[in-house]
C-alpha cells in the first residue's frame, strides 16, 4: 500500500502551517475499526467511513481512499504523519486477528478543538456570550453549528471545512450543503 500526497495548500486557519490531501492507492474501508481501537481518542464514524485524529493542533482525517490534514507545520511535518499512519495501517494488516475491531465513537469532541475552530469574536450572534460557551453547548448537542452565521463567512473557509470535518465525523449534523 501506498499513500502520496496529492495537493499541499496554505492552511487558511493559520497562514503559518499547511494542510495537505494525500491518496491511499487501496481501499482501507476494513481497517477503519481496527485504527480506531489501537489510535486513542480517534473520532470514528463508521456510517461515514472516516477517522479523525487530533495530534496537538493538527486535525487529520482519514478516509477509504484518502487523508486530508490541517494545520500542519510543514510539508517535513506532512510526510512524517503520513509515514506515522501507513506505519498504523500495516500494524492493522498484520494483526487483524488479535485486535478486536472497535466500530463505536469513543471520545466526546474536545471543547477546545471545536473552540479554536470557530471565529473566535465573541460576537454573541449565536445568543451565547462567547464562542467558548458555543463551543460547550454545541459539543452537548444544545446548539448546532448553523446557530453561528459569522463561520460562513469567506474568510473561515478553512476552518469551516476543517470543523465541519470534524462534527460530520463524530456524528453530529452539519448542513446538508456542505
Ligand atoms: S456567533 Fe459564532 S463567532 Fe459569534 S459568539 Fe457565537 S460562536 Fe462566536
Amino acid at each position: 500500500m501506498n499513500i502520496t500526497i496529492e495537493r499541499i495548500m496554505p492552511c487558511l486557519a493559520d497562514p503559518e502551517k499547511i494542510r495537505f490531501v494525500a491518496k491511499i492507492d487501496e481501499d482501507i474501508s476494513e481497517y477503519l475499526p481496527y485504527l480506531n481501537a489501537i489510535i486513542p481518542k480517534a473520532i470514528y464514524n463508521h456510517t461515514g467511513k472516516s477517522l479523525t485524529i487530533t495530534m496537538g493542533e493538527r486535525i487529520i482525517t482519514i478516509y477509504p481512499n484518502k487523508i486530508s490534514a490541517g494545520k500542519i507545520n510543514d510539508e517535513k511535518d506532512a510526510n512524517e504523519i503520513i509515514k506515522w499512519i501507513k506505519e498504523k495501517i500495516d500494524y492493522c494488516k498484520e494483526n487483524k486477528e488479535k485486535i478486536k475491531p472497535d466500530y463505536k465513537r469513543k471520545d466526546k469532541l474536545e471543547v477546545l478543538h471545536v473552540y479554536k475552530l470557530l471565529p473566535q469574536k465573541n460576537c454573541k450572534k449565536c445568543g451565547e456570550n462567547s464562542c467558548l460557551a458555543f463551543s460547550i453547548k454545541l459539543i452537548n448537542e444544545e446548539k448546532n453549528i448553523i446557530d453561528c452565521k459569522e463561520i460562513f463567512l469567506p474568510e473561515y473557509d478553512e476552518k469551516r471545512k476543517l470543523l465541519f470535518d470534524m462534527l460530520k465525523a463524530s456524528g453530529y449534523n452539519v448542513p446538508s450543503f456542505y
